[in-house]
């Protein structure tokens, strides 16, 4: 009985995983690992069996193995994007090709205080319309603030409304998020307080989960909105981390080994702080960021914001639903076009994004090279992309690879082994995924096989969806899912949970 028990269960097992009714292997040999760990390439096999690695060292593939020669590649982990705004692309896009091609395996959503809502049906659709790429997601206090607060959200929360807030954040935690994301910068949540956020967040921390933000502001008050983010992780008892670092205007550029130091010293006193970090110097956004006093029709506040951000040739539209022939052109040329000042087309664009009820797309290039370089160089900072499939900007397609190219290999701010760490275990430590992000028997085979000569971005801010090369093959959970230029076709990606837990996958 027992035995019949076992094989009904292996037939049920095999039938829902399809991989396993063969059992197949297959052997990488000739690769240099770099494992996530940050220890130096070293050469050896590896085995996949099924969903999982099996076996690493230097053995010879036996007589069923299927053999792979990666000579002249490094096999990594695969990447986890812990930053993603592919909330709505996955739904058209399953493939993720932008994402995959990239060697990224793993993409977590729902950043910047935005998620998708109900998460249980949310996460249960992607279950039954699996992607090429792992997910999991975060629960957006923007989005609980929306649904306890309504139309009436321009003022502070009641200690009724934040206790509601709290029972969301929970429940949204008990159904499958994985943390909670704030975006304190932009409009619903910029009325929040940090006893609100405190709350919220310590709802989250009691599942389990961290907290993930994009600050109050990333410009001339970056240092308060730096001590209130501290602040919170502290009061909630969370885990930090902090959305892609920068210091966006010009009264905090060159001021990163200060703003370096504070987290430094507030890591030394137990604060679990982590951050991550877009290989650009230009960000992207909507139009009224750049106006924390959202005095969008001041002029002498406009004029203010435009210096702040670099002037009015740092800022160029990328999306504007009411008038297409502003797109691709920054303030300045605008301007001249339309013969008036920038100060003026600014408010413009935003009277007429009103009236339509939109709001332009911008990226502004208001960062420094030397702030970034800095950042990149903490070992508590991440890669992540902030973008995701059909992003208009260049780190939509182009993060990863141009980490590895750029900084790695040309201007040689970080070695090989720790850029892979930083795209791998180290967001793993994060997310609390002690099977994946690193190259370990047991753990599930989420692999990059890259060419460290060539690999390189190819997106640019003029064709932001231009794929790089260089990533040569990728796998998730033990499939190929990019081969040689193309996606396989593969949607092994599975749903994710707190510590990694997977939705859909027995063992
Ligand atoms: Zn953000």
């Amino acid at each position: 009985m027992r035995l019949r028990f076992a094989i009904a269960v292996f037939f049920a097992f095999a039938c829902a995983f399809p991989v396993f009714a063969q059992q197949s292997s297959l052997v990488i040999i000739n690769a240099r690992l770099a494992d996530g760990t940050g220890a130096p390439l070293r050469k050896a096999n590896l085995r996949i069996t099924g969903l999982r690695i099996s076996r690493i060292g230097n053995f010879r593939p036996s007589k069923t193995d299927k053999v792979l020669d990666a000579k002249g590649l490094v096999l990594a982990p695969g990447f986890i994007d812990i930053h993603n705004h592919s909330t709505e692309g996955l739904d058209s896009d399953p493939l993720a090709e932008s994402q995959i091609a990239q060697g990224i395996t793993s993409l977590i959503i729902g950043a910047d205080g935005d998620s998708p809502w109900p998460i249980l049906p949310w996460l249960e659709a992607r279950q039954k319309n699996p992607a090429s790429v792992n997910l999991a997601v975060m629960a957006g206090h923007a989005t609980i603030r929306s649904l306890v607060m309504g139309k009436d959200f321009q003022r502070r929360a009641t200690p009724e409304e934040i206790e509601k807030m709290a029972t969301l954040t929970a429940h949204a935690m008990h159904e499958g998020a994985i943390g909670l994301s704030s975006g304190l910068e932009y409009y619903v949540a910029s009325y929040s307080n940090t006893d609100e956020v405190v709350t919220a967040a310590a709802a989250a921390a009691k599942g389990g989960g961290f907290y993930m933000t994009h600050i109050r502001d990333e410009g001339n008050k970056s240092f308060e909105a730096l001590k209130e983010e501290i602040e919170i992780g502290k009061r909630a008892h969370i885990p930090i981390e902090h959305s892609h670092i920068k210091l966006g205007t010009v009264a905090v550029w060159h001021k990163a080994p200060d703003y370096i130091a504070i987290i430094n010293d507030a890591r030394k006193h137990g604060v679990d702080f982590l951050a991550d970090c877009y290989p650009y110097e230009a960000w992207a956004s909507g139009i009224k960021v750049i106006m924390p006093d959202k005095q969008y029709q001041n002029s002498a506040s406009v004029e203010k914001a435009i210096a702040d951000n670099g002037g009015p040739e740092s800022v160029t539209i990328t999306e504007f639903k009411p008038n297409s022939a502003y797109v691709g052109h920054t303030l300045g040329e605008l301007a001249k076009t339309y013969n008036t000042t920038p100060v003026e087309m600014y408010m413009r664009i935003v009277r007429e994004g009103d009236a339509a009820d939109t709001e332009a797309g911008v990226i502004g290039h208001s960062m420094v090279e030397d702030d970034v370089k800095a950042f990149y160089q903490q070992p508590w900072v991440m890669v992540a992309s902030d973008g995701g499939i059909g992003s208009e900007h260049p780190r939509g397609a182009g993060t990863f690879p141009r980490v590895l190219g750029l900084y790695v290999r040309e201007k040689k701010w970080i070695t090989l082994p720790e850029a892979i760490r930083k795209m791998t275990s180290l967001p793993a430590k994060r997310l609390g995924w002690k099977d994946r992000g690193t190259l370990r028997v047991g753990n599930f085979a989420d692999l990059v096989l890259f060419n460290p000569d060539t690999v390189i971005d190819r997106s640019t801010f003029e064709k932001p969806f231009e794929l790089p090369t260089g990533i040569e093959k990728v796998f998730v959970n033990g499939q190929l899912t990019w081969d040689s230029g193309h996606a396989t076709g593969a949607k092994s990606g599975v749903v994710l949970t707190v510590a990694g837990k997977a939705v859909g996958v027995a063992k």
